[in-house]
């Protein structure tokens, strides 16, 4: 006879199925406050590659202007072809952390490539920008720091800052005053952490670095900037926000930059000082404790960057695209906000007049993102419109003619 009694006897089936039925009836009801706010979320399946031209799961063609595939790097051959030859001499997965066995020497010439382009001693790779973001704000965390952060930063790096054993706080979007107020009234002699993205991902408005220099250096504190969205799009040669400011890498010593945005791959890494990568391979848990990055994703990243550098008519593209589409918008009358990269916002206000923006530009044939709280403040929903350089004069016509043709209720 077993020891263990069937679940059933010991009565410990009924209460498991009430304790899920109580989990389920929880869930569900979250779900139903999120559907009634309209505010659900869904996925939006795509087949075939992400270009301009999309195919989605309705099985329709739009063109994409949801991407940050900014600089058209995702299907280009050279990249792909890397892809493939790598995939042959390494296999497709790395097969364990990076320090046990799953580095290879594709990964350190990438990290050294990144490095090189950002004018850093070293880098160090990450598997997500999201894990990064994680990883370095805890490592450089002292407990109980003040970490200060833009209020609109990328919720990576919000939940950094969160699940460190720092305390945390949000000073007014792009406010340098607010900011040295905080660094003022929250001084203590741990060093403090001021965090910031280069480019705000849902704004596209850049931070104010110069000014945010010139804090760190004088209340000692860390300056930790995340250019996911600068890098490859901003500076003369595509090295990003800081080239944009003319800021050297002494000024933030901390910089981190994603693969998946204008590199066209995924994954991420941290640049700086040898001494503050050899300090993260022994303290970047999201680095240590998780699968390194596939070895064939590594090599196509290396592509993508020798692409980035030697087709500068990519970045040039993106800017005409961008300056253009400012102008443009702001004929039609509609609020777009002032920005200078590839992210685009033209704000609406309710979250129910976006989601219907963007039907309607779809029933149009272009894909735009309506985007709504909790990802950005109340009442500020979106259409949020992102180019490539892949994107043609025709398809930015389709896009032009379509929002011109936005009714009324539906322009905020
Ligand atoms: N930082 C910023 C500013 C981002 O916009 C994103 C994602 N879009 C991330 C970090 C996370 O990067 P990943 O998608 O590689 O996790």
């Amino acid at each position: 006879m077993s020891l263990v009694e069937p679940a059933s006897q010991t009565g410990q089936e009924s209460q498991g199925s009430r304790a899920s039925q109580r989990l389920k009836a929880e869930l569900q009801q979250k779900l139903q406050y999120r559907a009634e706010q309209n505010l659900l979320r869904q996925v939006l399946q795509r087949c075939g590659p992400c270009q301009p031209d999309s195919l989605f799961g309705d099985g329709q063609k739009r063109v994409n202007f949801c991407s940050n595939d900014y600089l058209g790097l995702a299907s280009h051959p050279d990249v792909i072809r890397a892809m493939q030859v790598a995939a042959e001499q390494y296999g497709v997965g790395s097969g364990a952390s990076h320090l046990v066995t799953g580095h290879c020497r594709v990964h350190d010439e990438l990290a050294e490539a990144l490095a090189d382009f950002c004018g850093r001693q070293k880098a160090m790779l990450f598997s997500t920008g999201y894990m990064a973001n994680v990883g370095v704000i805890n490592a450089l965390t002292n407990p109980g720091a003040p970490i200060f952060q833009d209020a609109l930063n990328h919720a990576s790096l919000l939940d950094g800052g969160w699940l460190s054993r720092g305390d945390s706080r949000r000073f007014a979007h792009r406010d340098t005053k607010d900011l040295e107020a905080m660094l003022i009234r929250h001084h203590c002699d741990s060093r403090a952490l001021i965090i910031t993205d280069g480019v705000f991902s849902m704004d596209g408005d850049l931070a104010p670095l110069p000014e945010q220099v010139a804090l760190a250096d004088k209340y000692q504190a860390t300056l930790i900037v995340d250019d996911a969205h600068g890098i490859g799009c901003l500076g003369d040669t595509g090295a990003g926000t800081l080239s944009h400011f003319g800021l050297s890498a002494s000024d933030v010593p901390v910089l981190v930059g994603t693969l998946g945005k204008s590199l066209g791959t995924a994954g991420a890494f941290v640049a700086g000082d040898e001494v503050l990568i050899d300090y993260l391979t022994q303290f970047a848990r999201t680095h240590i404790y998780t699968t390194a990055m596939p070895p064939p994703l590594a090599a196509a990243t290396i592509a993508a960057l020798a692409c980035l550098r030697s087709e500068t008519w990519r970045q040039q593209r993106l800017q005409s695209l961008v300056m253009r589409f400012q102008q443009d918008v702001a004929n039609l009358g509609l609020n777009i906000l002032p920005s200078q990269t590839p992210v685009q916002a033209i704000v609406l206000g309710e979250a129910d007049r976006a989601v219907k923006a963007s039907e309607y530009l779809r029933e149009q044939g272009v894909q735009v993102s309506a985007i709504r709280p909790p990802t950005v403040p109340a009442d500020s929903a979106r259409l949020r419109v992102t180019f490539s350089a892949a994107h043609t004069d025709e398809h930015y016509e389709r896009l032009l003619d379509a929002l011109a043709s936005l009714p009324d209720d539906l322009r905020g």
